[in-house]
Order: structure tokens, then sequence, then C-alpha cells
């Protein structure tokens, strides 16, 4: 391709003012620029978040047939916000978002009665016979297993999943049914194995589905008298992902047709795929029948990740987004929230804009009071972990140190004072913070804790440390 970004972005230009009032071209198309062609992606800067939230929510349309237009069908657009930092200008980063992609990973078209999704028969008496249609997967590209971190709160799951993507209906494990709390990863997830399927059987038609919205076409179909397309339909998926099942307690229709459906599908080595938040034992409002098939394959929980896994898992965003932030805010956000990704991402988002918005730096100040401004119902007990890596960044010591036998002088108070405010600050038993700082036994932790008092009584240098460590470890 010859034309360079300048040249394409203009003749966008020209485009965009044709079709936009003078006013809004100025506000919003004005103050673009454009920064590189590389691929077909044109990259273009945009002054703020918040700009690039408007143009994707109001233009966005007419940006991508602009763009198709100038650069052809595989033309995609990125944007790239420069935040300027407010201490000084020297230090403007970037942030590259691609454009909403919500293309699905496509299916190629099978034969079926009817595409219940967009085009529901009127009359159930004409039956148009096969046909082809195309059947959207629904499914989220950026959901995929390369995006989704692995830790020990999800290695069962994922790895079982992984293995259902390379074989769809051919392990043991169908169905699959993912559970666990809110915002643990269960749709990502449950997304990744259908792009799995997707990459290495192309042929396979996956389907993804909430749970409300298979509800809802059942209680359409039954009213317009399709109900026999309907099951037809979902009879005639290969990888079938129905996400947060638990919605189907007390609906006893819908269970009934998804027990039917459930067992075609499965009869035909077909794989199934659920979510739910809460394990088949404590499933209530759901028939026994269809429980006990929940239990034929395999039931792989989410648990909560810890710190390492929530770092890795904000680090993986940002980079996907070519986002940057200090390393101590992304730990700050991380010790934080400990309970729900979602709000773990959302606190992330949310510092972004402010920052943004107020041309501020992003500093751990700034997430603090972000954090408490924004998001709700966090549970913020500091952890032991957050103890012994604020004691050992204020005594300049690598936390391996704490956790090692060594009787270094420095490494001893370092360790005992870790203790103290573990006991402290934390609701954990002696024999708990001991194992954290390296296996020690309780009576350990008792014996550095009242050595730590003592010390606070005779010695002021100590008690200084003491007050600046309590100062950083309470978060306001
Ligand atoms: P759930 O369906 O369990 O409520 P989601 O799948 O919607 O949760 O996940 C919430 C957010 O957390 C999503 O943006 C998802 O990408 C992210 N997330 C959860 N677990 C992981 C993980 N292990 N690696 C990367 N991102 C994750
Ligand atoms: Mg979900």
């Amino acid at each position: 391709m010859s034309a360079n970004h300048d040249a394409i972005w203009s003749s966008c230009l020209k485009v965009i003012k044709d079709n936009l009032p003078l006013q809004a071209y100025k506000t919003w198309f004005e103050p673009i620029v454009p920064v590189k062609l590389d691929n077909f992606v044109l990259t273009i800067q945009v002054p703020s978040h918040f700009f690039y939230e408007w143009l994707e929510e109001h233009y966005i349309t007419l940006l991508k047939k602009v763009i198709k237009k100038e650069i052809g069908a595989e033309g995609q657009l990125e944007y790239s916000i420069v935040m300027e930092n407010s201490a000084n200008n020297s230090n403007p980063y970037t942030v590259k978002l691609p454009a909403s992609n919500k293309k699905a990973v496509k299916n190629a078209p099978v034969n079926m009665p009817i595409n219940i999704s967009d085009n529901p028969i009127k009359n159930p008496f004409i039956i148009p016979g096969l046909k082809k249609v195309n059947v959207d997967s629904n499914l989220n590209p950026s959901y995929s297993f390369e995006n989704f971190v692995e830790g020990d709160c999800n290695r069962l799951a994922r790895s079982a999943g992984y293995a259902v993507a390379n074989k769809p209906g051919g392990t043991a494990f169908n169905p699959l049914l993912i559970y666990g709390g809110v915002g643990l990863g269960k749709t990502h997830l449950a997304h990744a194995i259908g792009i799995g399927v997707k990459n290495q059987s192309p042929n396979k038609t996956v389907l993804y589905v909430s749970s409300e919205k298979f509800a809802h076409q059942f209680i359409d179909a039954v009213r317009n008298g399709t109900t026999n397309d309907f099951i037809h339909f979902y009879q005639m998926i290969d990888v079938l992902i129905i996400d947060d099942v638990q919605f189907f307690s007390g609906k006893e229709k819908t269970q009934d047709v998804f027990f039917h459906i459930f067992n075609h599908l499965h009869q035909n080595g077909k794989q199934i795929i659920l979510t739910s938040d809460k394990p088949p034992v404590e499933m209530q409002g759901m028939e026994q029948r269809l429980l006990s098939r929940f239990k034929w394959g395999l039931s792989a929980d989410l648990s909560t990740p810890d710190l390492e896994t929530r770092i890795a898992i904000m680090e993986k965003k940002m980079y996907g987004n070519g986002i940057e932030l200090p390393r101590e805010v992304v730990e700050y956000l991380a010790y934080s929230i400990n309970t729900n990704i979602r709000e773990m991402e959302g606190a992330m988002t949310s510092l972004l804009a402010q920052a943004s918005l107020n041309k501020k730096a992003i500093t751990l100040e700034l997430a603090k009071q972000m954090i408490d401004k924004f998001v709700k119902n966090t549970a913020r007990e500091v952890s032991i972990d957050y103890i012994q890596k604020v004691v050992c960044d204020y005594f300049d010591l690598p936390i391996e140190m704490l956790k090692s036998k060594t009787r270094k002088r420095e490494v001893v108070q370092a360790r005992q004072i870790s203790m103290y405010f573990s006991k402290k600050m934390t609701k954990s038993s002696l024999a708990s913070i001991g194992a954290h700082c390296g296996g020690k036994d309780h009576a350990t932790v008792l014996h550095a804790c009242r050595t730590v008092m003592n010390l606070s009584e005779t010695d002021k240098q100590f008690r200084v440390y003491l007050e600046d460590l309590e100062k950083k470890l309470t978060i306001q």
C-alpha cells in the first residue's frame, strides 16, 4: 500500500465532514492526529480517554465505513491516547485501544429450518425446509485463552476447558460445568473454549448464549408456536455454551426443553459447556434429572485468585490495551480489590478516565482516592502479603529474605515487625502468620510480637519505624 497515514486520514476527513454538522466535525475530528498506518491498521491519536469513548459511542459506524472505504475491507482503526503528565509534560504516555471489535468468531453456514435468532417463523405450518443459515457464534474474540491468566484459582477449569477446546465432545468432560463467584472469569473461560474450538475445528458450529437469552427465545417460540424450530435450532449446534444456568432455577418449562436439547446433543457426541454461580449440589429449583446430567461430566470451580495472579491479570489487560501504569499503582489495586476481577478492571478503567479527564498523572495517591470513590463493597482488609511488602520496601529488603531462615539482624527485625503488624491488622492466626514468614511456629510469632512491643517502648528510632509503617499500612 503506497498511501501514507496522512493522506488516508485526510481522505477520511473529507467524507466525515460531508456527513456531519460542522460543529461536531470541528469538536470531534479536527483535534485528531493520524499517527501511522501499519498493516491496514490506521492509528489515530486522540486527546483523552473520554474523547475516545465519545467517538466510539457516537461515530464508530461512520468511522468504520470511511476506514473500509479508504483502506479496504481489512482496514482497522486503533486509538492512541496521549495523557499529559501534570507535573511535567515530558513524560506523556500512550494508550493503545483497538476500535471495538464485536465481530463474532464466524461459523460456517449450517442447514437449519430457520435461524431463530433473527427471524422467527410466524406461522409454524409454513416450514421452509432446510436452508443454509448463518449462526452467529456470539463469541467475543478478546476473551481468548491467550488473554486468560492461569493460576491456582483456575487451573483445573482452565485445563479441562483447554482439553474440551481441542476435542469437543471427545473428552470425559461433557458437559463441562464451570462454576464460581461473580467476576471470577466464568464467562471469559467459556468464550475461550468456544474460540479454541473455532481455531482448531473451524467447521464446528459454536454457539454462546446466556441462559436469559435462551429462556426468552423459548418463551417467544412458545408464543409464536415455533417451539419445534427452537428445539431444532439448538439441536444442530456442535458446541453449545450456556452461561449462568442458575438462571433456569424455578423455570420448569425452560428446564424441560433444555433437558431434551441436552440429551440430543449429548447422545450425538456434541459438546455442552455450562457456567453457574454455584455447584450443582447447591442449585435450588433445578430439576433432579437435569442436575444429575450436569454431574455426568466435570464440574470445575474458579476461586478467588491470589495476589500474584491478580497482578498478572492486571498486567495482561494493560499490555493488551497498551496501557502503562506505575508498578505501585498496579500492586495497590491488586492488593485492595481481592474478590472480584471485574471490579479490579473497573477500578483500572476509572483511574485511567480520571487521569485523562483531569489531566493528572496516575499516582498512588490518585489510585487511593479513586478506590474510595468508585469501588463499592470492596473487601479491604490489609493482607499479610501486603504488610510484608510494605515492610520490605521500607527497609529495602527483598521479600524472599523475610521468608528465608536467615538470622541477620535487619532481616530478623523486619520479619518481627511484619509479624507484629500481621497480628495487629489481620484476622490471621499466629500459626498462619508464622507460615507466611518462612514456616515459623506460633510461639515464634508470639515472641516477635512481644519483642516489637518492648522495643517500641525503649527504642525511639524503632518507634519511628513503627509509626511510619503504620501510616503506610493504613489505607485511607
Ligand atoms: P464471571 O462470568 O465469572 O462473572 P467474567 O468472565 O465476566 O466473570 O470476568 C470478569 C472480568 O475478569 C473479565 O473482564 C475477564 O476478562 C477478567 N478475568 C477473569 N479471570 C481472568 C483471568 N484468569 N485472566 C484474565 N482475565 C480474567
Ligand atoms: Mg459471567
